[in-house]
Formats: structure tokens, sequence, C-alpha cells
């Protein structure tokens, strides 16, 4: 066996083949029904100095750890641990000092947000609740995107090893509440109800619409920027409408995400997977 690389067999692979998921990391060997095994993996161990030519390659492992800096829609976090100060993890920034709140607070619903009762009565699938000439919720870019401060500091104090996850926790629920803000702005906009929304961490897709109109996403869109998150909140909401990729569903995309959603799709192509290495010490394994 070759460390570290995972083997599988495949009934429709004609010859061996070796993969990097720049996701994970992972190396996989894709063995044909008819190869023997041996054979595969000799092959592959041949194939080391390329392994280590791909793996050179894969995004660089950023850990939460104190002094790091992360990307939350269209800003840097900084990352502060404190020896003494509380364990709960707050978010400073030079406008706010010591408030311990995010500039995103004081944005009150702003009632001039209203849109024009445009829909078309097919679109009407929600319950009356989320029609759509009720005021539209805040524009959740504005939390992240629309305030002066330009420097946010994440910071909080505990036990240092405890560190990280503390901080990946607080990104989880700040990435689950704007996400459903997102989401709620979309749907209104749509005219559609959804029944919940989530997050996860899967490695291969950033969003999905179940027919019960459950939206899950990956809590890493938060650390996209905020284009990208909205992009990707607009697609799935219009699945509340459309459960397919055809031509009317890209119209209402584009409806419904005033930009272009393309230039989304074409950044988490090129820059998703180095989303996945924030809060993982290493490229190694
Ligand atoms: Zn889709």
């Amino acid at each position: 066996m070759i460390e570290g690389v995972e083997v599988v067999r495949h009934p429709r692979a004609r010859v061996a083949r070796l993969s990097v998921d720049p996701a994970t990391g992972r190396v996989r060997l894709t063995v044909p029904k008819r190869m023997a095994l041996a054979k595969a993996v000799a092959w592959a161990g041949e194939k080391a100095d390329w392994i280590a030519a791909q793996r050179a390659k894969l995004p660089q492992g950023r850990p939460f750890v104190d002094g790091a800096a992360v990307p939350v829609a269209d800003r840097q976090v900084r990352l502060r641990w404190e020896a003494g100060a509380s364990r709960t993890v707050t978010l400073v920034t030079d406008r706010h000092p010591g408030e311990g709140r995010g500039p995103w607070s004081r944005h009150d619903a702003d009632s001039s947000r209203q849109l024009a009762t445009t829909t078309s009565p097919q679109r009407r699938l929600g319950s009356p609740a989320a029609r759509c000439d009720a005021p539209l919720p805040e524009d959740p870019s504005l939390r992240w995107g629309d305030d002066q401060a330009d420097t946010f500091i994440l910071t909080c104090g505990g036990p240092i090893e405890q560190f990280p996850v503390r901080i990946e926790r607080w990104l989880k629920r700040e990435a689950l509440r704007v996400l459903a803000e997102d989401t709620a702005y979309y749907a209104a906009k749509a005219g559609v109800t959804v029944a919940q929304v989530a997050i996860g961490d899967p490695k291969a897709r950033w969003g999905s619409c179940s027919s019960t109109g459950t939206i899950r996403y990956s809590w890493r869109l938060l650390l996209a920027p905020g284009h990208v998150r909205r992009a990707t909140v607009a697609h799935e909401v219009a699945h509340r409408v459309h459960m397919h990729h055809g031509p009317a569903f890209h119209a209402l995309v584009a409806e419904l995400f005033e930009g272009d959603p393309d230039a989304a799709r074409r950044w988490l192509r090129a820059e998703g997977a180095g989303l996945h290495w924030f809060g993982r010490a290493s490229s190694s394994g």
C-alpha cells in the first residue's frame, strides 16, 4: 500500500487513475474491475513524485489560531486569543471598541426597501406570509460590507487549546445567521417560502434545496466574497420555484440576484477548494 492513498475499485473505470481532491487533499487510486490490485498499486508507487507535486499544490492549511486572518464576506477578520479574557467569542471593530457587537447590529430594517408587487401568480407558491408586498428583510450584504470599520477582531479567552473550536463554532453560528437572512431576502423577493435553513460542511457542494423546502448550505460560504455567497443563495431559493437547471431557472436566478451569477460560479470553481482549508492545520493529510 502507498501511504495516505485511498484505493477504490470502479466497475466502469478502464484504466488505473490517480487523483487528488483539492478540497480534502485526499489521494485516490481508482482501479478498474479487471485489473489486479497489486499491479495498480505498483503503478501508483511509481507515481510518488507526481503525488508529491500535486500535494504541494494544495491550498495551505489555515488554522484558527491567535493572529490568523480569516475572510468573512468581503472583510478580513483577525483572530486574537487573550489570556484571562472571557471565553465568549466577541467581535470587536475599531468603530465599536469594546462594544462587542458587529457593526451590522445597528442597521435597522430600512422601510424604504420595499419591493413593488410585481410577482407573477405562478410564483406564489408560499404561504401569504411570504408574499412580495411585505417589506423585504434587510439586505444582508449591508452587515459585512457597508460599514466604515476597517479592523475586525474576533477575540476570546479561555484555554488556548479550545480557541480554534470556539472560533469555528462562532463562525458557523454567524454563517447560519447570515445565510438564513440571505435566504429570507431572496425568498421574499421570489415570493416563496423556505421551510428550514441549515448548514453543514459538505465537501462536494455549496448548497442544496430539497423538494420539502429545506435549503442546506456549506457554512464556509461565509468565508467567500459576499457576491459569491449571495449568488449561491439566490440559486438555491430559485429551486423553490424550478427544481431543474433549465432556462427558466437561470432567468429567475438572474432576476433575483442583481449581479452576474456566473462570476460567482467561476469564483467557486477557481477558489472554492481553498475555503475547505480554513480551520485545518496543514495540507499534508
Ligand atoms: Zn441547482
